[in-house]
């Protein structure tokens, strides 16, 4: 298995988690076709699944024009079937979806929105969390509560430590501002912010991510409590 990042819109990735022996692959979140297709036809790739982690459209506005060309195969949350474009695939919290060597856990992590999910690779130790965990932040809360935000956060904080995170944004930069602001004594956060500003200066995506960094890192995975979570998500939509 590989991943290749797919950037997309301004800010967005969309990822093809690749299965070498049969060039099948899984589309994570296409925001949109075209650099999808462009990448699947020039490498013979073919994207027989796509996943969505949430219904918003910079996640799911590539599904209908790729699903007509590929026949793939549509999967979200069942919560959302009515508002994820072309859903085959009903999915549920703590299931695991499988299928010749893709095999993927799913877990609902509401708060964004109320339907999100994350697809964790359990094989590869690889997990897309969408728009929920990002690399040095999380998602802003649109349509659930602080609590539910917390909650499904703590969720990732059981995986390995050297699990890969692949997220929705190229949000990094920014969030590791916000992060020094109120942790400026961390001297991970410090390396981690100078790996970053390497990255970005050459124009790569800062992405993956690990477990172990942003536990070290995040300021949202290291807020211990409900409260002082919900004050950092409150400072950090008006930073
Ligand atoms: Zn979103
Ligand atoms: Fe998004």
């Amino acid at each position: 298995m590989k991943v290749e990042i797919i950037k997309c819109l301004q800010d967005n990735y969309s990822y093809l988690i690749i299965d070498e022996q049969t060039n099948e692959a899984c589309v994570i979140d296409p925001s949109e076709a075209n650099p999808i297709i462009n990448y699947c036809e020039k490498n013979d790739v073919r994207p027989k699944y796509i996943l969505n982690t949430h219904h918003h459209f910079d996640h799911v506005g590539g599904n209908q024009e790729i699903k007509d060309k590929y026949s793939s195969v549509v999967l979200g949350f069942k919560g959302d079937k009515d508002r994820i474009p072309g859903i085959d695939l009903l999915l549920e919290d703590q299931q695991i979806w499988k299928t010749g060597n893709f095999e993927t856990k799913i877990t609902h992590i509401p708060g964004h929105t109320r339907g999100h999910i994350s697809y964790y690779f359990f094989n590869e130790k690889i997990i897309f969390s969408g728009d929920t965990l990002f690399s040095l932040g999380c998602g802003k809360i649109f349509e659930g509560t602080y609590d539910e935000m917390y909650e499904s956060l703590s969720k990732f904080k059981n995986l390995p430590l050297d699990t890969k995170i692949y997220c929705g944004h190229e949000y990094t930069l920014q969030n590791s501002k916000f992060c020094i602001k109120h942790d400026p004594s961390n001297q991970k956060l410090i390396n981690k912010m100078l790996e970053i500003k390497k990255k970005i200066n050459n124009g790569t995506p800062t992405l993956p991510s690990t477990l172990k960094d942003e536990l070290e890192c995040n300021i949202f995975l290291r807020a211990n409590n409900i409260r002082s979570f919900s004050k950092l998500r409150d400072l950090k939509d008006n930073f």
